[in-house]
């Protein structure tokens, strides 16, 4: 079901049959006996760059793949709600196959967000870009990108099917993980009713829904809820930004997250918080990550574009959710932001 094509799109279409077929004949590549395959998802990764990633991984031991690694740039911890199963596949990077004969990247719209496994891009006999990102920028040599597609697990789902995978518990609780997290829980626009199929699916064979939802969203410290407490209480609303749509503004602090003794993990959810804003289309959050540093979050309720945004600012993502690195004050950013929303009015 198409509804309006994401606007400012680098990738507008769904992938054709060729393109399925070409993914398909790539995978089969690791499906030889001995070859050594290794999937890749995005940096920082969030419960669909993990969950897409850990589902197919259970899918190729389906079939046989015997050599097997996952992996994601940068330090190899995964935040307690995101624990899955098959984690017992993931290696730190510096031990990723350094030539694979297949890799499949998961969730990464850009090849920074490969971080320095970008060159197995090169190395690898054959490689296939799963991915759902209006903003992809088309790298990789075989690339299956749907931006329709509410999370790269349907990609991924979509593919194992084409293989031939049966879907089991394992496999369905990644995919499911992905889904649930990336459609906030079937809210977001992209749920549509093959949205809910999968679903329908994934949960026939077992997993347990109600725990994984409060494991992954009703599972917070203490000190996270005086910290986003803190953090709201200084957000900022200008209702006069936006073209009169309103921009609601958060700022997260390394000294918020030292003075609360909590990891910046839990900083993923108050996007969630900020964005129910009622006066404002736009939601702004920097969550400081080293002194002149801001991993930045934004939201759209339709009004704006902020993938544009995300995209002029060195980053990517979706029309209605995006983000960033910014460098500077956090009143740079904001201002950097700011201009970028008044060119859109
Ligand atoms: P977040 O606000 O971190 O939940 O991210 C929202 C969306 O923006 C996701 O689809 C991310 O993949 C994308 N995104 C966030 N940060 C970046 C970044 N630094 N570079 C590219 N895409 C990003
Ligand atoms: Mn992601
Ligand atoms: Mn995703």
């Amino acid at each position: 079901m198409i509804a309006t094509e994401p606007a400012g799109a680098a990738v507008s279409r769904r992938p054709s049959e060729q393109d399925w077929d070409a993914a398909v004949a790539a995978v089969r590549t690791g499906l030889r006996p001995g070859a050594r395959v290794l999937l890749v998802c995005h940096v920082n990764p969030d419960g669909d760059a993990l969950g897409s990633m850990l589902g197919f991984a259970q899918g190729l031991r389906q079939l046989g793949v015997e050599s097997l690694q996952c992996t994601f740039p940068g330090p190899l911890t995964v935040p307690a709600p995101l624990h899955m199963p098959a984690m017992d596949l993931l290696v730190p990077e510096s031990e990723a196959d350094p030539a694979p004969d297949l890799l499949v990247t998961f969730d990464a719209a850009s090849e920074g967000r490969l971080g320095s496994l970008v060159d197995r891009l090169e190395t690898a006999e054959a490689s296939v870009v799963l991915d759902h990102h209006a903003s992809n920028t088309g790298f990789g040599k075989v690339s299956l990108v749907d931006p329709y597609a509410a999370a790269t697990s349907v990609v991924a789902a979509e593919l194992l099917r084409r293989l031939g995978v049966t879907l089991d518990r394992g496999i369905a609780e990644c995919l499911y993980i992905a889904l649930v997290t990336d459609t906030g829980s079937f809210k977001f626009d992209l749920t549509t009713p093959e949205v809910h199929e999968l679903a329908a699916r994934l949960v026939a064979t077992g997993i347990g829904v109600g725990e994984i939802s409060r494991r992954i969203f009703d599972n917070r410290p203490f000190g996270a809820i005086r910290l986003f407490g803190e953090v709201l209480g200084r957000a900022e609303l200008d209702p006069a930004a936006a073209g009169g749509r309103g921009l609601v503004i958060a700022v997260a602090t390394l000294d918020d997250l030292a003075k609360h003794e909590q990891p910046p993990y839990v900083l993923e959810a108050l996007i969630d918080s900020v964005r129910c804003t009622a006066e404002a289309d736009v939601a702004l959050l920097l969550k400081q990550v080293a002194p002149a540093e801001w991993a930045v979050s934004m939201r759209s309720k339709g009004g704006a574009d902020v993938s544009l945004i995300a995209v002029a600012l060195g980053g990517g993502g979706h029309r209605l959710a995006a983000g960033f690195t910014g460098r500077g004050t956090a009143a740079e950013v904001i201002s950097a932001v700011r201009e970028r929303l008044a060119e859109q009015d």
